[in-house]
């Protein structure tokens, strides 16, 4: 029987089957997966194949194959400084939630995490969340930055969590499919989990500005089913961005608006930088591309080894 990763806890499995029931599974083997070393074989939303076996008592599955992944989110490991644990897999919507004040979430942070999700292939909303207490300047600020998010193809949304206003929209983007939800602590994300789906309490991924290298707290993801056919993973316990390293060069093939244009400059390596004749460069001067993702994008280049980071994998 085919079947989804529901809930991990080492040694068994929580597996959804086809036919709309939950099997604990355990998996027979070992699972080797390409060019990945985790610390563990399984993780939620993974796509298995498993038998079912009846003993006297209990039927239980045993899983016997993993469907490729279409993308993955890792933490690394604690000790093990080659391995990682992989969190969860195949997440079709990563929402985003945002908020022009308290907190501020600012566009470096934004960048970063959308050069992340765009690296290894998870699609990211924007949700800018709290409209209802901005002030004028912050409403400009707001306005502003969905023009340039949605200029670059990000979808934005504007919701208020507390007043309930813009979940429909959040709902329907969801529906058929697995999210997850990030930001930083205190933008809303459990009041607008709750206004989705009133009664169900997640914890949710607190992503926080800075790298916290040592702040290994356990991670155990779940995934929900909600009430009008889409599923939530819970990410507990993700607490900062960590693993990957990306070459320089890489780094401008996950800001799609300078992808666009890496066919113009005039060096096929051109960093953005220095480079004479510089399609980037001369977009920004004529101001048809935003100079907060440039700083970004430099930010990222000198920074140190942390910000070329992510925890975010794709096969
Ligand atoms: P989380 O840490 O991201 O889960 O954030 P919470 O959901 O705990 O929200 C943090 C605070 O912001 C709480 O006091 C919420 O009541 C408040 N809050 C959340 N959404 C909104 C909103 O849309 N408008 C206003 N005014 N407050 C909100
Ligand atoms: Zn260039």
């Amino acid at each position: 029987m085919k079947g989804t990763v529901y809930k991990s806890t080492g040694s068994w499995y929580l597996v959804k089957g086809e036919d709309g029931q939950f099997y604990n599974c355990r998996i027979k083997g070992k699972f080797r997966i390409k060019g990945i070393k985790s610390t563990n074989p399984l993780a939620v939303g993974d796509h298995v194949i498993f038998e079912l076996e009846t003993t006297n008592d209990a039927t239980t599955g045993v899983i016997h194959e993993i469907a490729p992944r279409m993308n993955y989110i890792v933490r690394k490991s604690v000790n093990l400084s080659k391995q990682v644990h992989i969190i969860a897999s195949n997440i079709d919507t990563m929402f985003l939630i945002v908020t022009i004040d308290n907190p501020v979430t600012t566009t470096s942070f934004i960048d970063r995490f959308l050069v992340t999700a765009e690296a290894y292939g998870i699609k990211t909303v924007l949700v800018f969340n709290k409209i209802d207490t901005y002030s004028e300047d912050a409403l400009d600020e707001q306005l502003y930055l969905q023009y340039i998010y949605s200029q670059i193809g990000y979808e934005c949304l504007r919701v208020s969590a507390l007043e309930s206003k813009g979940i429909d929209a959040i709902k329907e983007r969801m529906i058929g499919k697995v999210s997850m939800f990030s930001g930083h602590s205190g933008v809303g994300k459990s009041t607008l989990i709750n206004a989705i789906e009133p009664g169900l309490n997640l914890k949710t991924a607190q992503i926080s500005e800075q790298h916290q290298q040592g702040q290994h707290t356990t991670t155990f993801a779940e995934m929900f089913d909600l009430t009008f056919d889409a599923a939530i993973i819970d990410t507990p316990g993700i607490r900062g961005f960590g693993v990957v390293d990306m070459a320089p060069q890489e780094v401008g093939d996950y800001f799609p608006e300078f992808f666009a244009l890496k066919d113009q400059c005039k060096f096929n390596n051109c960093l953005h930088r220095e480079e004479p004749h510089c399609a980037v460069k001369d977009a920004l001067d004529r101001d048809e591309l935003a100079w907060s993702r440039y700083k970004s994008y430099i930010q990222i280049l000198d920074g140190e080894e942390e910000h070329y980071r992510t925890d975010i994998y794709k096969d």
